[in-house]
């Protein structure tokens, strides 16, 4: 029989990732629960939407009615939670959002989960399972250029959305702790890759180098981040859904550390290799899109550096990223080159105008 998991934010960057793997595997069917924010995409899922085996709901995971309705609708078996606000920048501007999505989205979302789960049968509440998707960024600013975050480092995030993170992550043990809710918990590293929204810092560097914009850096470029490949978490994710230990955190990373200048002179690079600067209009007056890197004023609170220890989820569930950073950072240059349609639609907003026309269970 085939698995059913509800996936919440499968409209998202990492959460279309794994909608599009799991389907793809033909062994699950996929309810996916999404408000479409400004980050929803239904155009990140048209490989996979008119499958019988997905279904999607349009429904914000604040909505405790609304959200027990598809509990009752799908009848999961499994839930990957990750739907949230993302952006740091924008949590830096207004928390509002992330207090209400990244705390008490998820905490709606554990109730409901929880009063759901209290009506199977003894062997189902076994096997379900409630996994939250989280980010490393929980843990703060890494001291020392040799130190990992472990899943024993002690929170301390610095941002609004990394504490609206760390807060949800917190609720999410209590769950287990307190009413024995089958859970799981995952802390991962930056990810990068296909159908990544433009705000982000790779997406960014692609598209403002192609229309010959400045490329803008942080400070002086030199905050450290660990990347993973989206494909690569999407995989980690379900190996820990499936033979991960109840109760467990598990930290996902990419064993790829780089420096936030290093990223954008690799994307330059493979852009003069591509699309050699100087034959478009765009690109008519410089001979390398190095040229357009421009340092802006640091955001406050930045963390230097994250970097992630996942020899747990190797050690125990055999799982190891296939791509290295210079593998991933050429499909995603590859990517955004050959799906101009999808970043194009999202950057003259039409991607909003495309979900209204998305069906709704
Ligand atoms: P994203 O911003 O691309 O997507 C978030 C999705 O959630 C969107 O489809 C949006 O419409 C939906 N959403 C937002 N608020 C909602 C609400 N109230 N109800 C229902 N849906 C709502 O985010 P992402 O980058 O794909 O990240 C997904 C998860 O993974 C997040 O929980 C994030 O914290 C975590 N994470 C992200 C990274 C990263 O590098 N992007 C790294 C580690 C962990």
């Amino acid at each position: 029989m085939k698995q059913r998991i509800l996936v919440t934010g499968g409209a998202g960057f990492i959460g279309s990732a794994v909608v599009r793997h799991l389907l793809t595997s033909g062994k699950c069917i996929v309810g996916n629960i999404d408000k479409l924010t400004y980050a929803g995409n239904t155009e990140s899922l048209a490989s996979i939407d008119s499958t019988d085996d997905y279904h999607f709901f349009k429904v914000d995971i604040c909505d405790r009615a609304g959200v027990e309705d598809v509990f009752e609708a799908f009848r999961p078996d499994a839930i990957m939670h990750l739907a949230a606000e993302s952006h740091v920048d924008r949590s830096i501007d207004d928390p509002s959002a992330f207090i209400q999505t990244n705390i008490i989205g998820t905490y709606t979302l554990l109730e409901a989960a929880r009063n759901y789960w209290r009506t199977l049968g003894l062997e189902t509440q076994k096997t379900f399972r409630f996994h939250h998707i989280s980010t490393d960024e929980v843990f703060g600013d890494l001291e020392g250029a040799e130190s990992l975050f472990t899943e024993l480092t002690p929170y301390a995030p610095s941002s609004p959305y990394s504490a609206s993170k760390a807060a949800s992550d917190h609720l999410v043990h209590a769950w287990h702790r307190t009413y024995g809710l089958p859970i799981v918990v995952t802390n991962c590293s930056n990810n990068y890759g296909p159908f990544h929204f433009p705000e982000k810092l790779i997406p960014h560097v692609i598209l403002n180098a192609l229309q010959g914009k400045p490329l803008p850096i942080y400070g002086d470029g030199s905050q450290v981040r660990d990347w993973l490949y989206v494909e690569d978490h999407a995989r980690a994710l379900v190996k820990v859904l499936n033979r991960g230990r109840v109760g467990e955190t598990y930290n996902i990373g990419g064993h790829n550390e780089k420096r936030n200048l290093e990223v954008v002179e690799v994307i330059c690079d493979l852009l003069d290799e591509y699309v050699p600067p100087g034959k478009s209009s765009a690109s008519e007056n410089i001979s390398s899109y190095r040229e357009l890197i421009t340092f802006v004023i640091d955001r406050s609170g930045h963390d230097r550096r994250y970097a992630i220890d996942a020899s747990k989820i190797k050690n125990e569930l055999g799982w190891v990223p296939e791509e290295s950073f210079e593998t991933g950072i050429r499909k995603t240059v590859e990517w955004y080159l050959e799906n101009r349609q999808w970043w194009e639609s999202v950057l003259n907003g039409d991607y909003r105008l495309a979900r209204l026309g998305t069906s709704v269970e």
